[in-house]
């Protein structure tokens, strides 16, 4: 993409209404702007890297087995009325009424839709296990919508839901979860620590809020500090052999690690001072195991081997993408801007033309330019007449892995400047080495 063709509105002044950096780059880096309270639009830069992610979520939702499908965003209130939850869910709920008069709503999250889905063509077990899972833009009419993205009223959500026999079943299912939400957390550069979270009146041990530990997280977090260096597992996993991935599970929810409304102060305690974690964090993911609270009263039953018909036993599996692009910010940036994890970088990276218009910076830029193109980088490409140091800062700001910088005096010598945005570290190359260390 050639910049001077590009839409990538950047701020020079920080916007006073951001309280926390990752809120503050997001709108200098022109990746969003705020239409009303807790509602943004996605510009170019934002969008490209919301898609990233959602693609990893994808392969890894892909990989432990889930089916991705599409449900609407709005939903007629009949399903809530029938679990009983359209009275219940109180304010976060946006009611809608359509010319007939029809009770509608945003959705918040879709566990009566799918159930309807399912109850609408599953009668066997032996279609079970089944895992279906959207990623769609949810509405919440939060109290406090705050912090850009993070705690927006519309945002995105990967919602996955399973249906399984029996307990056991359900089980494996939320261990295949479990498992995909380490494994999408570390490809997306962040250090996730699965923790014991609220069950409600379902009881039992089957909920884990996957939290990001960041100074301006919301929730207050404790945990043990093994969790900072555990592996995370690969993509050998066995996701369908329930004893392997029973025991990855098991060693990642062994050491002390809940959110402050599971916090156990006695069990806290035997663990030594030195390994203790007491932080902030942030929920990004969240998985829950529910049993029979939809299908329940909502009819959704399956013939068991005994030919007797069963509710199915459910879980629900969240995770944030708009809210993701935030926590990954605030994991990873400097004063000068954003640092991308290369895995969800915008762009793999940007040419700089010290001097366009000058014959020879303009051959080698553009050489340049089409050989990253090639090798599948897709690199941005800062053909603008603006002065160095503005290109340099916007480099910065936007964060992406390299900085090819090609001026004049570089192109009289052979040399070209390769800049790592990570880590700042600078080289003096030849073009094609320089091109050969990005790709
Ligand atoms: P929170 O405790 O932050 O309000 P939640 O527990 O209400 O979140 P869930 O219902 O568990 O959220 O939804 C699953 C995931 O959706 C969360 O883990 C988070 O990543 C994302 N999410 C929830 N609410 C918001 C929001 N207002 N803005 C952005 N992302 C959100
Ligand atoms: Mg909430
Ligand atoms: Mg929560
Ligand atoms: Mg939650």
């Amino acid at each position: 993409m050639r910049l001077s063709r590009y839409f990538l509105p950047i701020l020079k002044e920080n916007p006073k209404e951001a309280e926390i950096v990752s809120h503050r780059l997001m709108l200098r880096a022109g990746m969003i702007r705020q239409q009303s309270a807790g509602i943004y639009s996605w510009l170019p830069l934002g969008k490209k890297v919301l898609e990233k992610i959602n693609q990893i979520v994808r392969e890894e939702q892909n990989r432990a087995g889930a089916i991705e499908i599409l449900m609407p965003t709005i939903q007629p209130a009949d399903l809530w009325i029938e679990s009983g939850r359209y009275n219940d869910y109180g304010q976060e709920m946006l009611r809608i009424r359509d010319r007939h008069d029809r009770a509608m709503l945003f959705g918040p999250t879709n566990e009566e839709m799918v159930t309807d889905i399912f109850r609408s063509y599953v009668r066997s077990y032996r279609d079970l296990p089944l895992n279906l899972y959207h990623i769609q833009w949810k509405f919440r009419d939060e109290v406090r919508p705050r912090f850009g993205v993070m705690r927006g009223r519309e945002f995105l959500m990967k919602d996955a839901y399973s249906f399984d026999l029996d307990y056991e079943g359900a089980k494996a299912s939320y261990n295949r979860m479990f498992i995909a939400y380490l494994r999408t957390f570390e490809r997306l550069g962040l250090k996730s620590i699965p923790m014991r979270a609220e069950t409600g009146p379902i009881g039992g041990d089957l909920s884990h809020e996957f939290i990001i530990l960041a100074d301006t997280g919301e929730s207050e977090v404790f945990c043990e500090k093994t969790f900072l260096d555990m592996p995370v597992p690969g993509t050998d996993v066995d996701f369908f052999d329930n004893a392997e991935i029973a025991s990855i599970v098991e060693r990642w929810t062994t050491p002390y690690a809940a959110t402050d409304e599971m916090h156990d102060e006695a069990a806290w305690a035997e663990i030594a001072d030195g390994d203790k974690v007491s932080a902030r964090g942030i929920e990004v993911g969240h998985i829950f195991h529910f049993g029979t609270k939809y299908s329940e009263p909502m009819g959704a039953t399956v013939a068991g081997p005994d030919g007797k018909e069963v509710p199915v036993s459910m879980g629900s599996y969240g995770i944030g993408p708009s809210r993701l692009i935030g926590a990954i910010i605030e994991a990873s940036h400097d004063d000068n801007g954003i640092i991308w994890p290369e895995s969800v970088a915008p762009f793999g990276a940007v040419v700089i033309n010290m001097k366009p218009g000058e014959e020879a910076c303009d051959n080698w830029s553009e050489r340049a330019y089409a050989a990253l193109g090639e090798a599948g980088v897709d690199p941005l490409y800062d053909d603008t007449d603006q002065r160095p140091g503005a290109k340099f800062a916007t480099a910065d700001l936007i964060g992406l892995p390299w900085q090819l910088i090609i001026g004049p005096r570089g192109v009289k010598a052979g040399t070209v400047e390769l800049k790592h945005r990570a880590t700042g570290d600078k080289h003096e190359l030849d073009l094609d080495a320089a091109i050969a260390r990005i790709t």
